[in-house]
């Protein structure tokens, strides 16, 4: 079998990795990708990822290497923070952290004093651990406060469960934060940053904007964008930007040695070049006008996808979509039904989503009452509104007969032949 494997003929001293990259690649292939934070690379991705570059030593930053040998090495960091500079109209960017959640807690690092405070959105109502969890290293360092979402309510013409700026503004009159963070993981509206600028300058607060989301989607001119509105934008080049696995932060000039000191020396040491090489490719890529058609068309297919999913009996949170995110409330379709049941039973039909609370969720957050869904990857894989409609109706088949493995397995079999049609990876013969 590993004769056959787009990966034996690099990695020939080791069949049980080779055997698992087949079977991953096998799975994303054959089963339907809806994690609303996944994306499929380009192959050229790929390659740059998987280079010679990893085995640099090259701390610090362009002209200024504690080590020799990184003539190279500079050049492409330069390559990457100049494409990544004209993607967004930037002054500054710094391509080294090796996550969102690094470049968050960086940002924070440049910006404040331990102890000072933020503003940003409640976990349960979208926002991210970095966002002050108790389980996250920045709720032990500052001092979170918290916003959150306004009442569900049934008018279409008014929908609630948007971000409640006038809550937004009160807190940041009560607690006068230091900063104060826009953005979210787990939301499916139109987050502007000016909105947010206006009350921070009332208060005198910093903005950060964590664009780990919708990063693509504003490269690809599908979503508002906060460069030059906020301060600092931080955000993944994994998401919707369809770029490696990694962090990126956007400022100002006069904020640049404050950012870059943040994370080298600050949080990291020697920076992923190859992760780096690889993000340079992905911001050629988003720079190219089908990029843009690219983000609409998510945005297009989100929209189709929740559509057709209301029609199932599915609640959709806030009523809708902006962007590349469907969030469910499952309770409309089935009371009995769980995130984490609803989660299990579409991965055996390989539908592949992650369980998410809902506003004001009376389960836990490892239970849920809600499905995150999101079209990224797949319309990356080429697909459109038709497919969406399908998914959608394969996701309510499987839940309705979610005690019924016949009737899964069947279903199963129809969601291999629609991937079977947009295959992500036609280069990679297996
Ligand atoms: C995904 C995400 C992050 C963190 O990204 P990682 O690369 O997983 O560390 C940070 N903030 C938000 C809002 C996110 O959605």
């Amino acid at each position: 079998m590993s004769g056959t494997s787009p990966f034996s003929s690099w990695i020939t001293n080791d069949p049980e990795i080779v055997r698992l990259l087949d079977d991953e690649l096998n799975r994303q292939r054959t089963t339907l990708q809806l994690i609303a934070s996944e994306n499929f690379t380009s192959p050229a991705v790929l390659a740059a990822s998987g280079s010679v570059l990893t085995n640099k030593y090259s701390e610090g930053y362009p002209g200024r290497r504690y080590y020799g040998g990184n003539q190279i090495i500079d050049e492409v960091e330069d390559l990457a923070r100049n494409r990544l500079k004209e993607l967004f109209g930037a002054e500054h960017a710094n391509v080294q952290p090796h996550s969102g959640a690094n470049a968050n807690v960086a940002a924070y690092q440049a910006l404040l004093e331990p102890g000072d405070t933020i503003l940003a959105m409640r976990l349960d109502q979208g926002g991210h651990l970095t966002h002050g969890s108790p389980a996250s290293i920045t709720s032990k360092i500052w001092n979170f406060v918290s916003y959150g979402l306004t009442p569900a309510s049934s008018d279409p013409e008014l929908p609630g469960e948007i971000v409640d700026l006038n809550q937004v503004l009160d807190l940041a009159k009560q607690h006068r934060p230091k900063l104060i963070v826009a953005g979210a993981t787990a939301y499916t509206r139109t987050i502007d940053a000016k909105d947010y600028r206006a009350i921070a300058d009332q208060v005198g607060a910093l903005l950060m904007f964590d664009a780990a989301h919708p990063a693509g989607l504003i490269a690809g001119g599908a979503h508002p964008s906060p460069v030059g509105v906020a301060d600092v934008v931080t955000f993944t080049t994994h998401k919707t930007l369809r770029g490696p696995r990694g962090g990126a932060i956007l400022c100002r000039e006069d904020l640049a040695k404050a950012i870059d000191g943040a994370i080298f020396p600050g949080l990291q040491g020697g920076p992923l070049e190859h992760a780096i090489a690889a993000k340079a490719v992905a911001f050629k890529e988003a720079l190219d006008p089908r990029f843009s058609a690219y983000a609409h068309q998510v945005v297009a297919n989100a929209n189709a996808l929740a559509q057709a999913l209301e029609a199932e009996g599915f609640r959709l949170v806030s009523g809708g979509t902006d962007n590349h995110i469907v969030l469910l409330d499952l309770r409309t379709f089935d009371e009995e039904l769980t995130g984490k049941e609803a989660q299990e039973v579409l991965d055996h039909a390989g539908i592949t989503v992650n369980r998410n609370t809902v506003p004001d969720d009376p389960r836990s957050p490892f239970v849920t009452s809600g499905l995150r869904v999101g079209t990224a990857a797949e319309t990356t894989a080429g697909m459109g509104p038709e497919q969406m409609a399908e998914i959608a109706r394969l996701m309510g088949r499987t839940l309705r007969s979610r005690h019924d493995d016949a009737a899964i397995r069947t279903i199963r079999e129809e969601v291999a032949v629609l991937c079977g049609t947009f295959d992500p990876y036609p280069s990679l013969s297996n």
